[in-house]
């Protein structure tokens, strides 16, 4: 089922001619990736593959035969052939003399290093054990939502044997590892004639003699299911119908603004989370049905499921009254922890890992929407994805039976198995600025891209903000490509423009939750003497420098208190704001009021731990589209050089005589932006290569 549209068959995709060019290692990357590559079959991550193949021993060079099989942590939509762990079968096959039951079944993860065939580096998953002791040589495993809504119904095995007679056999729930394998097995041997299995709570499993039709059997499995679901559910609205209307989408995304920084800060204290909206159909089918209230915290089934987005989500009581919502919502959040803590204490054994986060990572708004929050942009969007499955399990599931959430000792028992806290003790430390949120104006200019690409590099997800709308479309293409889609966005902004700069902000709280860096560094240049200059291009410089520049802050400002999680502002001035040039009043005076609009932003966030700070750059050329028209040649003339000669010029006036690069300014922009300077405000660095004329005093 498609989020919130009427389920349709899957298509068989298989092609003859391109598969029979391949190798058997290669048919089995194809066919993983033809199931990948639509959401209906199998989630993001979850689900795996496997063909077993003979293969040339490295030592003996006789045939053995070999299983391949998804590795830890890959997705069948993008796997590679380097994502397949491969172990040697007769090793496999012989871990059930070493199995001593089910309460040491954990013990048999320590073993499978020691099948792998040919070095192969890539770690063996938990599931290893769910294909090799299937006796055939190809098989898939899949989590379809229109399977699961079967697998998660009270009468699932009925349901089954009532659609797919004896085809496809039916499992109670079993944690996946050695002794479902061994389950797995048994069934084939009791049901030769079966293409399949459904496991309770959980998915699918199929099999065939050939790789084609194993993937058929999956996609016809799954379109029968499809099919039935349709049939069952005709003319039926979905949950039986809203209780409330979904809001107009434009006041939906306005109320997400206000809750997300109250819900961030609430639950970034101990680290930053980084959030995400999504008011997709089957997200309002959902959140404004009657069944939410019921259905909501049954908790979902899948492991994968819930592993992404904790046992169960936290519904924001909402009624039309954003501000009596805010007002409840330390109070729900707080109840919310409780429970999770009770939850933890009820379930927990003499040797399980120290309770984690006790936040929701779903929060359920009826009306708007669904919110959801992560460690980062990435976890934040795939926990939504997984929601999603789970809404259209829970709809499936209620529409044709009642629907059952997993057990919750079961479902704790994954959440802090031994070998799930090993995997997240083995994830690589977290980068200095994850969780982060930045909003960089002129954010398509040499020094904003530039300081954009240092936040991303660290883990921030970043906001473009500029006023050239060209410019921000290919600094977004390029950084997306760089850092992947995730964590950039961008908004067309003019920071004199009071409502657009509100409106950036609103988005930076729709888009990521919220806010904790701004980086205000739109401008301009400009040179003129004194009686030369209009007013026109005086209230130029003063409305882009610094009204702009107060404009940005104040709305900064205002999202870091709602937060109450600190804030960081950093402001890129110019050597000019401390030393007088001739012929730049207008630029000098303006960058002079950013540096001193600074200073009293520092006092008056310093309670609340935000700081700013200054960077004063000073003839950056290379990267700068300042540097690249009018100016550069009026600077030219004034020196009475060509504009070639420039960047040599200003090096050679420099103290250390050294060019000022964009990277320059923006690693002293990270550096206030961080931890790193977190005992400083008010200061300011300048980075201009040495210029005595600008030494602080
Ligand atoms: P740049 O021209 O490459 O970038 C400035 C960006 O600001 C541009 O993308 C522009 O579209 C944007 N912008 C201009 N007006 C805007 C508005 N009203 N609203 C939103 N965006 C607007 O120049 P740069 O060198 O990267 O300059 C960045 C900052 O550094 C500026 O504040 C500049 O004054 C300051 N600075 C630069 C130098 C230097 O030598 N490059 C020296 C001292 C100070």
């Amino acid at each position: 089922m498609s989020a919130g549209t009427v389920p349709s068959r899957l298509s068989d995709l298989w092609d003859d001619a391109e598969a029979g060019k391949m190798s058997e290692a290669d048919r089995l990357v194809y066919r993983s990736n033809l199931l990948g590559s639509d959401k209906r079959i199998t989630n993001y991550g979850g689900g795996n593959t496997s063909s077993k193949i003979t293969e040339k021993d490295p030592l003996t060079g006789a045939d053995v035969e070999v299983l391949w099989v998804k590795g830890s942590g890959g997705d069948v939509g993008s796997i590679r052939r380097d994502g397949f762990a491969t172990l040697y079968m007769d090793k496999l096959r012989a871990l059930k003399g070493l199995y001593r039951g089910i309460e040491h079944e954990d013990e048999m993860v320590g073993y499978l290093p020691h099948c792998t065939f040919d070095l192969n580096p890539r770690a063996a998953s938990i599931d290893t054990p769910l294909h090799a002791f299937v006796p055939h040589p190809f098989v898939d495993h899949m989590h379809p939502d229109a399977i699961i809504a079967i697998a998660a119904s009270a009468d699932s095995k009925t349901l089954t044997g009532e659609i797919f007679g004896d085809e496809i056999g039916w499992l109670p729930w079993k944690r996946p590892g050695f002794e479902l394998g061994l389950w797995l097995e048994k069934f084939c041997m009791e049901n030769p004639q079966a293409k399949g299995v459904i496991l309770e709570s959980h998915g699918l499993f199929t099999w065939g003699d050939t790789p084609k039709s194993c993937y058929e059997t999956t996609i016809a499995t799954i379109n029968k299911a499809i099919a039935w679901l349709e049939e069952k559910t005709a003319g039926k609205p979905p949950f039986d119908g809203p209780r409330v209307d979904a809001l107009p989408a434009n006041e939906r995304r306005a109320i997400a603004a206000r809750l997300m920084p109250v819900i961030r800060g609430h639950i970034s204290r101990d680290s930053h989370k980084v959030g995400h909206f999504d008011d997709s159909q089957a997200v309002l089918d959902f959140v404004n049905s009657s069944a939410l209230d019921t259905l909501a915290p049954l908790g979902t089934s899948c492991p994968d499921h819930f592993l992404r987005t904790k046992i169960a989500p936290l519904v924001v009581p909402f009624d039309g009254d954003v501000d009596a919502t805010l007002a409840g919502l330390e109070k729900a959040i707080a109840d919310y922890r409780e429970g999770y803590a009770a939850y933890y204490e009820r379930c927990k054994r003499d040797n399980s890992p120290a309770m984690r986060d006790p936040n929701a990572v779903v929060y359920l708004v009826p009306g708007v929407g669904m919110l959801t929050f992560a460690k980062d942009k990435a976890t934040a969007r795939i926990s939504a994805e997984f929601y999603i499955n789970a809404i259209n399990v829970m709809r499936g599931a209620s529409a044709v039976s009642t629907y059952r959430g997993l057990d919750e000792q079961e479902a704790f028992d994954i959440e802090y198995w031994q070998l799930e806290e090993a995997k997240l003790q083995r994830m690589p430390k977290a980068k200095s600025l994850a969780g982060r949120v930045a909003l960089v104006t002129g954010g398509a200019g040499g020094i904003g891209k530039a300081t954009a690409a240092r936040l991303l590099e660290e883990g921030a997800c970043v906001i473009l903000a500029d006023i050239d709308e060209t410019a921000l479309a290919e600094a977004n293409a390029e950084l997306a490509g760089a850092f992947g889609k995730d964590v950039v966005r961008s908004t067309r902004t003019d920071v004199t423009d009071e409502s657009a700069v509100i409106a950036s902000f609103a988005e930076a709280a729709t888009e990521f939750g919220g806010l904790d860096i701004l980086v205000s560094n739109a401008g301009l240049a400009s040179s003129a003497p004194i009686e030369e200059t209009t007013l026109a291009l005086w209230n130029r410089n003063m409305d882009i420098l610094a009204t702009g520049y107060f404009l940005v802050s104040r709305e900064a400002f205002k999202l870091f208190r709602t937060q109450k999680i600190g804030g960081n502002v950093v402001f890129v001035a110019s050597k000019n704001g401390l030393a007088a040039s001739p012929n730049a009043s207008a630029y000098c005076t303006a960058k002079a009021a950013e540096i001193h609009l600074a200073r009293c932003l520092a006092l008056e966030g310093a309670a609340e731990q935000i700081r700013v700070n200054v960077v004063n750059p000073d003839a950056v050329l290379r990267g700068s589209k300042i540097w690249s028209g009018e100016w550069k040649e009026q600077r030219a003339a004034a020196y009475n050089m060509a504009t070639d000669e420039l960047e040599e010029h200003y090096r050679q006036r420099s103290m250390l005589k050294r060019s000022v690069l964009p990277e320059d300014i923006a690693e002293a922009i990270y550096f206030f932006a961080s931890e790193m300077s977190a005992k400083s405000t008010g200061n300011i660095v300048n980075v201009d290569a040495g210029n005595a004329q600008s030494f602080t005093r």
